[in-house]
Order: structure tokens, then sequence, then C-alpha cells
């Protein structure tokens, strides 16, 4: 087996813009990145979208309007 081909293969911390934090799997033991699951647009407009529809349900429920 030939030295460099096969690395070191670890945990690595990715650290994110957003400032989260979470391991991976990874030749190096630090990465960073831009975005990640925890401020990606798809995943937090996939949330905010499910809890401002439980608010607008809540907020007609409560007072029985509509639109
Ligand atoms: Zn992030």
């Amino acid at each position: 087996m030939k030295e460099g081909i096969h690395p070191k293969y670890g945990k690595a911390v990715v650290t994110c813009a957003c400032g989260n934090t979470f391991e991976t799997g990874s030749t190096a033991s630090e990465l960073r990145v831009e975005i990640c699951s925890k401020c990606h647009p798809f995943f937090t407009g996939q949330q905010r979208a499910q809890a401002a529809r439980g608010r607008i349900e809540q907020f007609n429920k409560r007072y029985g309007k509509k639109g």
C-alpha cells in the first residue's frame, strides 16, 4: 500500500459560517463551510413555512378569522 494514497480518515469538526458545528467523516480534522443543514435556505425555509402555518392555524382557531 503506497503512502499518501490512503490518508487517515477520521472525524472532522465542521464549523459553519452560521456558528453551527457538527462532526463528519473526513481526512481533514477541521473543515469550514458557509452553509450547513441548519442554515441552508432549503431547510430553514421549510421550517419557517411549517412554523408559519402552525401559527396561522392557531390564530384562526383562537379568533375564528379566515384568511
Ligand atoms: Zn450553517
